[in-house]
């Protein structure tokens, strides 16, 4: 007879999301078992955020020895030893993975269990010849590389996100199919670190950010010599290992690109197919499992988290979910996804942050707004710094309310932090004038634009006559 299992809750998937909820209902005592069939720590430890950034910081390094003679420092042609950068990022992977580990879970008080786990019916998860029955279920297996409908793609070797970071010679020319955050953050870092980097993009590269400010990284980008086209159509893919060859359908005719290495960064689809879902009566569709606004599937029993719940694909998200399901599932307290307050950052140089509306979308909501701005080169630091390129945009109702920002330029994912708790406060733009900010910081830039909220008003006959009133009291 198979073991039977009973915890409280049952976690599927060990990536960012899963383990945020086996941590946390470890920690009130509420027993809880994790399945996980890869790795611990999935996508983000292993093949994307922490390599990624890893490796984005080897390139950065790049950067600052080809700017430091602005600075009257002189450091000669960077010599870049490419496996030595490989090793850089996967030690930076080894010093992350024991927070991730079976060991540390178990630790915890965490059933750890390894195996392809898959629902048997709607309250039974078998994993080989264990059956689970928990009272609550949480799936949060994560996302993989979608590989786009390219003829040939199949039978040519490429890389993803999932192998990209065990390369351990620099590619000689590096195509990248898609030009979203995975492919033009890896587009700068392998051009940086000595690639001839070609990003084709089926429509608009960064689409999902504001044109204006997408525009700086883009400039940027072509400035250090990645080729991007936008609007290419590749229409078929064929080579062998180190030679790759890209056809693309133009308005002249056909164009072949030939490179040395092909990189697929062209979505992602969710991990559903093993999981069984139809016997457990859990709908889905090709974004994710299906989900109601406090993350349950159409079964009761069962929650579903980050990436493969269809929603905004984030690390952060995942473990945002990861707290409301422990809400809704220890303390029965109603919770609601609200996506309004998830910021993102793509963490190229200069990096592009995001959080709330933008300028585009507060157009089509047709509400009243305003847009505030300040530039780099007006702040202080960032000239000392000699980082003036970017600007932060700030979308207020007319009122003042705090609607949206984003940052383009040095920093802005750490810029973003203090919108970002704005927006989730619900902050009116006074709010953001009447902190003090520290000088001299780049953060300055936030208070200038919020100031210039009240630009029109120094120009108020009324205010003036106000001000002229107040004179006669001495
Ligand atoms: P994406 O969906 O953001 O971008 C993929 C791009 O590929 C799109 O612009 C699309 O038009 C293009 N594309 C698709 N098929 C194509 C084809 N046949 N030919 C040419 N272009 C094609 O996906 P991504 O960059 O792979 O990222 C996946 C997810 O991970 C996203 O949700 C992203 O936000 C998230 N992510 C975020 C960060 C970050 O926040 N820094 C970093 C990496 C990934």
């Amino acid at each position: 007879m198979a073991e039977v299992l009973t915890p409280d809750i049952c976690v599927i998937g060990a990536g960012s999301g899963g383990l945020s909820v086996a941590a946390a209902a470890a920690a009130f005592g509420v027993p809880v078992a994790l399945v996980e069939k890869g790795r611990m720590g999935g996508d983000c430890l292993n093949f994307g955020c922490v390599p990624s950034k890893a490796m984005i910081a080897a390139a950065k390094h790049v950067g600052a020895i080809a700017q430091a003679s602005g600075f009257g420092v002189t450091a000669g042609a960077p010599r870049i030893d490419f496996k030595a950068v490989h090793d850089h990022v996967h030690r930076v992977i080894a010093a992350i993975e024991p927070n991730d580990s079976k060991a540390r879970f178990t630790g915890l008080g965490v059933k750890v269990i390894d195996g392809t786990a898959r629902f048997k019916n709607a309250d039974t998860l078998t994993v080989g010849d264990l059956e689970i029955k928990a009272r609550r279920f949480v799936i949060a297996t994560g996302s993989s590389p979608a590989a786009p409908p390219i003829p040939g793609l199949a039978e040519t070797p490429h890389l993803t996100n999932e192998t990209v970071f065990d390369l351990t010679e620099c590619p000689r020319h590096l195509i990248v199919i898609g030009a979203g955050p995975i492919g033009l953050e890896l587009a700068q870092a392998f051009r940086r670190l000595g690639a001839e980097v070609t990003v084709l993009e089926a429509a608009t590269p960064l689409a999902k950010d504001d044109p204006e400010c997408a525009a700086l990284v883009l400039d940027r980008l072509a400035t250090e010599g990645v080729a991007i086209r936008a609007g290419a159509r590749v229409a078929a893919v064929r080579g062998s290992d180190g030679g790759v060859e890209v056809r693309l359908d133009t308005e002249r005719g056909g164009e072949t690109i030939a490179g040395s290495h092909l990189l697929v960064a062209a979505g992602r689809k969710p991990n559903i197919d093993e999981l069984g879902l139809e016997a457990a009566g859990i709908a889905h569709d090709g974004r994710g499992i299906t989900v109601n606004k406090g993350l349950r599937t159409t079964n009761k029993k069962v929650y579903a988290v980050g990436d493969v719940a269809g929603a905004l694909q984030f690390t952060h998200v995942a473990n945002y979910h990861a707290g409301l399901v422990i809400r809704n599932a220890l303390f029965r307290l109603p919770v609601k996804a609200n996506y309004d307050v998830i910021p993102w950052v793509t963490f190229t140089d200069p990096e592009l942050a995001h959080i709330g509306v933008t300028e585009a979308e507060a157009r089509t909501r047709r509400i009243e707004f305003r847009v505030l701005r300040w530039p780099y080169h007006e702040n202080d630091r960032a000239q000392a710094e000699r980082e003036t390129h970017g600007h932060i945009k700030v979308i207020t109702s007319k009122r003042g309310k705090i609607l949206g920002a984003t940052i383009v330029g040095a920093n802005a994912g750490e810029l973003i932090g203090t919108w970002s708790l704005a927006i989730s406060q619900g902050l009116n733009i006074r709010a953001m004038v009447g902190m003090v900010a520290p000088y001299p910081t780049l953060g300055e830039i936030g208070k200038r634009a919020a100031i210039t909220y009240f630009t029109p008003s120094l120009t108020s006959p009324f205010v003036r006559r106000i001000i002229a009133f107040m004179r006669r009291f001495g």
